[in-house]
């Protein structure tokens, strides 16, 4: 395979050229691996276009599908060009994807300015992100302006998504109020936007009652150094009336600048490509023990564990060894 051609490609927006370089990060063949990696490099050294990369997280039934398509319908209205990618945390167990599938967002999905792709089904969700942390890279490189990163609301596929992208936004629905404390504190803490989601109807009071109660649960947070006066925000939106979405993208940008200004943007993502780097090498090692030799090597060493033939100390040693070798 001709890695710079396939980066020119991709970098002049060729459609097909990005699918192609999403499969082949995705694969896990080795060979697959090495062109992958070169591939990421190659695109990297050309400082190409940035775009501005979004989270977004919520259970399911929140509106998450309907909301990236009405709100991804109003950005390419502006000329920009979307992305949607998906962390599903339910593919690395069930091989099955339920995010980031093309029939929830028929319209947007049929939009020139639009591209989405579903969720790598790979059998960790350390795997899963990874993949899709280069995804949202080749996006970028291939100049979409906004990359949308979805995930459901479980919690280690957040803070994955919150690592991949610059902006992260929880979606919620109309609640009770002692509903607020499902929320886990470790998401309010990542999100930088809470939008409650079908503040439309018979449900607009309870809407803005929610979002009244998320602000002031945000307020309570403390404040945090990467944040400008107001923010993290609480907003209501209704993505089948498509209000509120316009005021949340101003929002967006608001917050991007501000922190683009104060440096703190480009801070963030050395930080992000910091972590990936040490996640990187964690998944690789955890790949070496399933490498076939070290499998079976694995089962009869617990074998001779269980049966007291071996310490575990003494067998974990020697695993330890044999994966040095
Ligand atoms: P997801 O599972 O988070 O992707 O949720 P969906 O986008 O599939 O929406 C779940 C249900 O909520 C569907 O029946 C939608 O029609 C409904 N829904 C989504 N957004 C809104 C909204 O803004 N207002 C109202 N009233 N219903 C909505």
């Amino acid at each position: 395979m001709d890695i710079a051609a396939l980066a020119d490609k991709i970098a002049s927006g060729d459609r097909r050229s990005l699918a192609r370089a999403i499969t082949l990060v995705e694969s896990g063949r080795a060979d697959h691996r090495g062109q992958a990696v070169e591939l990421l490099e190659t695109l990297a050294r050309r400082d190409g276009p940035q775009a501005l990369r979004v989270g977004l997280s919520g259970t399911p039934g929140v509106g998450k599908s309907t909301f990236i398509e009405a709100f991804g319908m109003m950005l390419t209205a502006r000329g920009l060009r979307v992305a949607v990618l998906a962390v599903d945390p339910s593919s690395a167990r069930s091989g099955g994807s339920i995010l980031g599938d093309k029939t929830r967002m028929e319209r947007l999905s049929r939009d020139p300015l639009a591209y989405i792709r579903p969720s790598p089904s790979q059998s960790q969700l350390g795997g899963v992100a990874r993949r899709s942390r280069e995804a949202v890279a080749l996006c970028e490189a291939a100049g979409f302006d906004v990359v949308l990163v979805e995930t459901v609301g479980v919690g280690q596929s957040e803070t994955m998504v919150a690592e991949m992208t610059d902006l992260f936004l929880l979606l919620l629905a109309p609640a009770g109020g002692d509903e607020l404390q499902g929320v886990k504190r470790g998401i309010m803490e990542i999100a930088d936007m809470i939008l409650v989601n079908k503040a439309d109807g018979e449900l607009k009071s309870t809407a803005t009652r929610t979002c009244a109660d998320y602000a002031g649960a945000l307020r309570l947070l403390r404040k945090r150094p990467q944040d400008p006066e107001g923010f993290p925000k609480a907003m209501t939106v209704s993505a089948v009336e498509e209000t509120g979405l316009d005021k949340a993208w101003e929002e967006m940008q608001a917050l991007t600048a501000w922190r683009r200004e104060a440096g703190l943007f480009e801070a963030r993502r050395a930080e992000q490509a910091r972590y990936w780097f040490g996640e990187d090498v964690k998944q690789g090692l955890l790949a070496r023990l399933e490498a076939p030799g070290a499998r079976e090597e694995m089962a009869r060493l617990a074998e001779a564990v269980a049966s007291g033939e071996m310490t575990a100390t003494a067998a974990s040693e020697e695993m330890l060894d044999r994966l040095n070798r």
